[in-house]
């Protein structure tokens, strides 16, 4: 049976706008899943070190038929092939790809948190969510419009491409 799971995506290495569309084309070509939406892309200040260069992060939704266990290890490969390497706890990256939400499932694994652990604290993750989904509601922790009222400040704002051949 298919799932509706949003993803969260976030880069702040080598052309984050390249590394965030070459993520969607890479999810929107997995087995038995298919891109329904996606959400602008947002541009955020980094969550841990401080001396690295800002965030791009985007929320999809996805539909798929994949595992949630099979869907992680997808977005892992998804993460290797565009080169990703670990520096640093929050620290930089070429693209994290993060399960948010798979249906009303609530997952406890070694492997897995879903609904992910920190996502009602985190205004990358809401405003782009809310901008896809609106009303939608984060299984035992509210709406997503609450969880951005209740937080104390937002860094996140949209990002918008300039586009060379637009006259004013
Ligand atoms: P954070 O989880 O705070 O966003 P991070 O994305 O930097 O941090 P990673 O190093 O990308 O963390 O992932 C560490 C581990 O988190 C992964 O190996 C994976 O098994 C686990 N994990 C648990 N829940 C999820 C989830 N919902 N989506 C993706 N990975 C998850
Ligand atoms: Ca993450
Ligand atoms: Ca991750």
């Amino acid at each position: 049976m298919s799932e509706r799971v949003y993803i969260g995506l976030g880069s702040n290495l080598n052309h984050p706008e390249r590394q965030l569309n070459d993520a969607l084309q890479a999810l929107a070509a997995l087995p038995d899943t298919r891109l329904l939406m996606q959400s602008r892309f947002y541009a955020s200040k980094p969550q841990g070190p401080q001396d690295q260069p800002d965030f791009m992060n985007a929320v999809c939704l996805l539909e798929t038929d994949l595992s949630p266990v099979a869907l992680l290890k997808a977005l892992q490969q998804i993460e290797q092939s565009q080169g990703r390497i670990k520096k640093r706890h929050w620290g930089e990256r070429l693209i994290d790809l993060d399960i948010l939400l798979y249906g009303d499932q609530s997952i406890q694994t070694a492997e897995l948190t879903v609904p992910h652990k920190e996502m009602a604290t985190r205004d990358f993750v809401l405003l782009p969510l809310a901008e896809i989904s609106p009303g939608r509601v984060i299984p035992g922790m509210g709406s997503v419009e609450t969880l951005i009222a209740q937080l104390e400040q937002t860094f996140v704002v949209p990002w918008v491409a300039l586009d060379s051949n637009q006259s004013a």
